[in-house]
């Protein structure tokens, strides 16, 4: 055993996955090779929107660190923006605004970090990042609590001109095998994952555009059972092979997690 990831359940039992060197392996690789889709080949200066405490602990990492560490290696010449109380480190973020402001960058954060912490302190200093990319995951819920939804956090984005945004789903369970969101907000399912809608009372396959939990495949455990897992997250199937974006395969889109289910993952458990 190389490492344990956990799930950070605000009750009950988090969910503990065990990885040997070469799963570990394998998950940062296709997670690269997946991202370098969306982004490009090239490194990018990154911007993380979290703090570097967070990835203080490598023994039993958390789903934001593993989330953290993982993306890191998309980028280069990483710069933390926030400090472990959450307020912005600003002497960090105006070093590395100055530095990259006007070339392309990556933007790496949990959507409720971004919002919450990252996008005050890019205001209150009226910062433009015109050729950010931004990478957002880790669950809606806290700001749907907000009454903010995806169109109202792009809007936002755009106030700091921040155009291009793509949204990620995944599961720690499932580390590396992640579905991104594309132009037209559609959730895509990657050569190395799929996604399947299923009524969560009967077990039967929903129709297209019928609400259901989602049960997403991913080829990439070999040191633990992840290959299947129905989730407590709703969603519908949208199509598949026929998105406008022109990419293949299954997309979709995630709703929420089933009522009464336990709050698990990344920025929701924070
Ligand atoms: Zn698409």
């Amino acid at each position: 055993m190389f490492k344990t990831l956990s799930s950070s359940g605000t009750s009950g039992q988090p969910s503990r996955i065990f990885l040997d060197r070469e799963n570990a392996a394998l998950q940062s690789k296709v997670l690269v090779r997946i991202m370098q889709h969306w982004l490009g080949k090239q490194r990018l200066p990154l911007l993380i929107a979290d703090h570097a405490g967070v990835m203080a602990d490598r023994q039993s990492f958390s789903a934001r660190a593993a989330g953290i560490q993982g993306f890191s290696f998309l980028g280069r010449d990483p710069c933390h923006a926030l400090k472990a109380d959450m307020s912005c480190d600003l002497p960090a973020l105006l070093a590395f605004v100055e530095r990259y402001q006007d070339q392309p960058l990556l933007i790496f954060g949990f959507t409720y970090m971004v919002w919450q912490y990252l996008l005050p302190a890019l205001e209150a200093h009226d910062i433009q990042l015109p050729q950010a990319i931004l990478l957002h995951g880790g669950g809606w819920k806290k700001l749907q609590a907000l009454a903010v939804d995806n169109p109202a956090f792009k809007a936002r984005l755009g106030g700091r001109a921040i155009q291009r945004v793509h949204n990620y789903y995944g599961l720690v369970e499932q580390t590396g095998s992640v579905f991104v969101e594309c132009e037209q907000g559609h959730l895509h399912a990657p050569l190395f994952a799929d996604v399947l809608v299923r009524d969560p009372l009967r077990g039967r396959l929903c129709e297209r555009g019928e609400t259901g939990a989602l049960q997403l495949f991913s080829v990439l455990p070999s040191s633990y059972p992840g290959h299947v897992l129905l989730t407590e997250d709703l969603g519908q199937l949208l199509g598949e092979d026929d998105c406008p974006c022109g990419r293949k395969g299954r997309y979709f889109r995630v709703l929420g997690r089933i009522a009464q289910a336990e709050k698990r993952g990344c920025s929701d458990a924070y």
